[in-house]
Protein backbone atom coordinates (compact mmCIF):
# COMPACT_ATOMS: atom_id res chain seq x y z
CA UNK A 1 0.00 0.00 0.00
CA UNK A 2 1.41 3.56 -1.03
CA UNK A 3 1.92 5.84 2.11
CA UNK A 4 -0.17 9.11 1.88
CA UNK A 5 2.14 11.31 0.21
CA UNK A 6 3.93 8.64 -1.60
CA UNK A 7 4.98 10.89 -5.18
CA UNK A 8 3.24 8.71 -7.99
CA UNK A 9 5.53 10.38 -10.44
CA UNK A 10 8.12 8.86 -8.86
CA UNK A 11 6.79 5.49 -9.62
CA UNK A 12 6.12 6.33 -12.95
CA UNK A 13 9.89 7.21 -13.64
CA UNK A 14 11.15 4.04 -12.50
CA UNK A 15 8.84 2.12 -13.96
CA UNK A 16 9.54 3.49 -17.02
CA UNK A 17 13.62 2.95 -15.91
CA UNK A 18 12.73 -0.63 -15.67
CA UNK A 19 10.80 -1.48 -18.94
CA UNK A 20 14.15 -0.01 -20.62
CA UNK A 21 16.76 -1.92 -18.97
CA UNK A 22 13.95 -4.98 -18.78
CA UNK A 23 15.70 -7.80 -20.76
CA UNK A 24 19.20 -7.17 -19.15
CA UNK A 25 18.15 -7.14 -15.70
CA UNK A 26 18.59 -10.22 -14.19
CA UNK A 27 15.41 -10.14 -12.52
CA UNK A 28 13.60 -9.37 -15.33
CA UNK A 29 10.36 -12.02 -16.34
CA UNK A 30 10.86 -13.18 -12.68
CA UNK A 31 8.36 -11.08 -10.66
CA UNK A 32 9.16 -11.94 -7.75
CA UNK A 33 11.26 -11.04 -4.43
CA UNK A 34 13.73 -9.62 -6.17
CA UNK A 35 11.96 -6.99 -7.82
CA UNK A 36 11.00 -4.29 -5.43
CA UNK A 37 9.31 -2.51 -8.74
CA UNK A 38 6.61 -6.21 -9.18
CA UNK A 39 6.45 -5.52 -4.97
CA UNK A 40 4.48 -2.76 -5.02
CA UNK A 41 2.71 -2.81 -8.40
CA UNK A 42 1.47 -6.04 -7.17
CA UNK A 43 -0.52 -5.97 -4.20
CA UNK A 44 -1.48 -9.07 -2.01
CA UNK A 45 -4.65 -9.53 -4.43
CA UNK A 46 -6.15 -13.17 -4.24
CA UNK A 47 -9.72 -14.56 -4.09
CA UNK A 48 -12.12 -13.27 -6.57
CA UNK A 49 -10.15 -9.81 -7.21
CA UNK A 50 -7.61 -12.15 -8.73
CA UNK A 51 -7.47 -11.47 -12.38
CA UNK A 52 -6.75 -15.41 -12.98
CA UNK A 53 -9.13 -16.41 -10.01
CA UNK A 54 -10.71 -19.79 -11.98
CA UNK A 55 -13.84 -20.32 -9.65
CA UNK A 56 -10.98 -20.91 -6.85
CA UNK A 57 -10.35 -24.47 -7.98
CA UNK A 58 -7.12 -25.95 -7.34
CA UNK A 59 -4.90 -29.13 -7.26
CA UNK A 60 -5.52 -31.32 -4.58
CA UNK A 61 -2.52 -33.53 -5.51
CA UNK A 62 -3.38 -37.27 -6.39
CA UNK A 63 -5.09 -36.07 -9.75
CA UNK A 64 -8.20 -34.47 -7.38
CA UNK A 65 -8.97 -30.95 -7.28
CA UNK A 66 -10.50 -29.13 -4.89
CA UNK A 67 -12.68 -25.74 -4.92
CA UNK A 68 -12.65 -22.69 -2.30
CA UNK A 69 -16.15 -22.74 -0.76
CA UNK A 70 -15.46 -20.62 2.52
CA UNK A 71 -19.17 -21.17 3.31
CA UNK A 72 -18.86 -24.45 2.85
CA UNK A 73 -20.46 -26.31 6.37
CA UNK A 74 -16.99 -28.83 5.71
CA UNK A 75 -14.67 -26.49 4.49
CA UNK A 76 -11.28 -27.28 5.35
CA UNK A 77 -9.05 -24.37 7.07
CA UNK A 78 -8.39 -23.07 3.98
CA UNK A 79 -11.93 -22.38 2.99
CA UNK A 80 -11.59 -25.50 0.42
CA UNK A 81 -13.75 -28.54 -0.49
CA UNK A 82 -12.87 -31.85 -2.89
CA UNK A 83 -14.66 -30.70 -5.81
CA UNK A 84 -15.87 -33.98 -6.83
CA UNK A 85 -17.91 -33.99 -3.28
CA UNK A 86 -19.17 -29.85 -4.06
CA UNK A 87 -19.98 -31.19 -7.73
CA UNK A 88 -22.15 -33.79 -6.39
CA UNK A 89 -23.85 -31.87 -3.61
CA UNK A 90 -24.74 -29.65 -6.65
CA UNK A 91 -26.21 -32.45 -8.41
CA UNK A 92 -28.07 -33.95 -5.13
CA UNK A 93 -29.16 -31.02 -3.95
CA UNK A 94 -28.37 -31.08 0.06
CA UNK A 95 -24.35 -31.27 1.56
CA UNK A 96 -22.89 -35.07 1.71
CA UNK A 97 -22.45 -36.39 5.25
CA UNK A 98 -18.64 -36.84 6.47
CA UNK A 99 -19.03 -40.78 5.70
CA UNK A 100 -20.10 -41.00 2.36
CA UNK A 101 -17.35 -41.00 -0.50
CA UNK A 102 -17.81 -39.77 -4.00
CA UNK A 103 -16.69 -42.21 -6.58
CA UNK A 104 -15.57 -41.10 -10.28
CA UNK A 105 -17.55 -44.23 -12.79
CA UNK A 106 -14.60 -43.76 -15.26
CA UNK A 107 -11.67 -44.11 -12.53
CA UNK A 108 -10.35 -40.49 -13.33
CA UNK A 109 -10.56 -38.18 -10.46
CA UNK A 110 -9.70 -35.19 -12.56
CA UNK A 111 -12.82 -35.77 -13.93
CA UNK A 112 -15.80 -34.26 -12.19
CA UNK A 113 -18.51 -33.52 -14.34
CA UNK A 114 -21.82 -34.76 -12.56
CA UNK A 115 -22.71 -38.01 -14.60
CA UNK A 116 -19.36 -39.44 -13.47
CA UNK A 117 -19.74 -39.33 -9.97
CA UNK A 118 -21.96 -41.26 -7.39
CA UNK A 119 -22.07 -41.33 -3.62
CA UNK A 120 -21.59 -44.41 -1.85
CA UNK A 121 -23.39 -43.94 1.73
CA UNK A 122 -19.63 -45.44 3.72
CA UNK A 123 -16.47 -46.87 3.11
CA UNK A 124 -17.38 -50.32 3.45
CA UNK A 125 -20.05 -49.92 0.18
CA UNK A 126 -17.56 -48.26 -1.47
CA UNK A 127 -15.19 -50.99 -1.28
CA UNK A 128 -17.37 -53.89 -1.74
CA UNK A 129 -18.35 -52.04 -4.97
CA UNK A 130 -14.50 -51.58 -6.24
CA UNK A 131 -14.46 -55.42 -5.19
CA UNK A 132 -17.62 -56.47 -7.45
CA UNK A 133 -16.13 -54.75 -10.08
CA UNK A 134 -12.57 -56.39 -10.43
CA UNK A 135 -11.75 -56.78 -13.78
CA UNK A 136 -12.80 -53.60 -14.46
CA UNK A 137 -10.99 -50.22 -13.78
ZN1 LIG B 1 -14.57 -45.59 -6.14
Amino acid sequence: MPKPGYRQTANHRKKHSVSIVGEKNPSYGKRGEKSPIYGKKRPDISGSQNPNWKGGITSQGGGYFKKSSPDHPRADSNGYVLLHRFVLEKKLGRFLRTKEIVHHIDGNPGNNSAENLMVFPNFIEHMKFHKANIGEK
